[in-house]
């Protein structure tokens, strides 16, 4: 595995930091890491009745509670696992709302969660696979972030091409609002050109939009050089 989780202090509290041993790790390399401390029992995890459990058996359920945000692979796989075109999956499934950055299922909670189980496990979202409830350092929120919204992103963007998406989801509108909010000064001038990096990298550079997957993605593809080298900066890093 190219990447591990580490235990690390985070205001008192147990917590999960990142350590980047291959720069060629992959979103599947994230995965796994993730799924260790999701079924270990000996790792705090706030919203579970019990503090310290696994999450499977987990009444606080967060498919019940949470806005599912689907990525390319995910809505690809659930598409052929029901039998449906990605376009017939988006309209029967995704909300395509203006007002949301990104697609996310219709219904909450989850329409694939029967008795408290996931029915659709091996096609579940990206989101699913690397939610987690534990505390975590900003440089693995950030990374787990980068991850999220270039699956995410990549679904936008098909789509737009598809033309299931409104105008507020097509790059120029984008990047339109983006200007205005600089011009407003909800956002600063550094901030403006970090969000346009971003949206460079999201639109134009984004691993999943040429049809790869978790396991072929590398973690590197979905950050900014700055993000990446934050990532990998173990300055700050010390065992619990
Ligand atoms: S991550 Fe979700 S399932 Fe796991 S303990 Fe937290 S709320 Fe429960
Ligand atoms: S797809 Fe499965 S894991 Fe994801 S929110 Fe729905 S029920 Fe939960």
């Amino acid at each position: 595995m190219g990447i591990r989780l580490v235990s690390y202090e985070i205001e008192g509290e147990a917590g999960l930091d990142v350590v980047v041993s291959d720069q060629g790790a992959t979103v599947a390399d994230l995965i796994a890491a993730l799924q260790l401390p999701a079924d270990d029992p000996a790792i705090l995890k706030p919203y579970h009745k019990q503090r310290y459990s696994v999450c499977r058996g987990c009444v606080n359920n967060c498919c019940k509670y949470n806005s599912i945000v689907v990525d390319l692979v995910a809505a690809k796989r659930l598409a052929e696992h029901l039998g449906l075109s990605l376009s017939r999956f988006a309209q029967a499934y995704l909300s395509c709302e203006s007002d949301l950055p990104f697609p996310e299922f219709k219904q909450r909670p989850c329409p694939f969660l029967v008795q408290n189980c996931c029915t659709v496990y091996t096609a579940r979202a990206l989101i699913c696979r690397l939610y987690l409830c534990t505390p975590m350092t900003e440089r693995l929120e950030k990374l787990r972030c980068a991850v999220l919204f270039a699956g995410e992103a990549a679904l936008r963007q098909r789509l737009v091409e598809l033309g299931l998406a409104p105008s507020s989801w097509h790059e120029k509108r984008l990047r339109g609002a983006l200007d205005q909010r600089c011009r407003v000064g909800t956002v600063t001038q550094e901030t403006w050109e970090h969000e346009h990096e971003q949206l460079d990298l999201l639109l134009h550079r984004n691993p999943f939009l040429i049809g790869r997957d978790y396991e072929t993605v590398r973690l590197k593809e979905c950050c900014t050089p700055a993000l990446w080298q934050f990532v990998n900066n173990s300055e700050k890093y010390r065992p619990l």
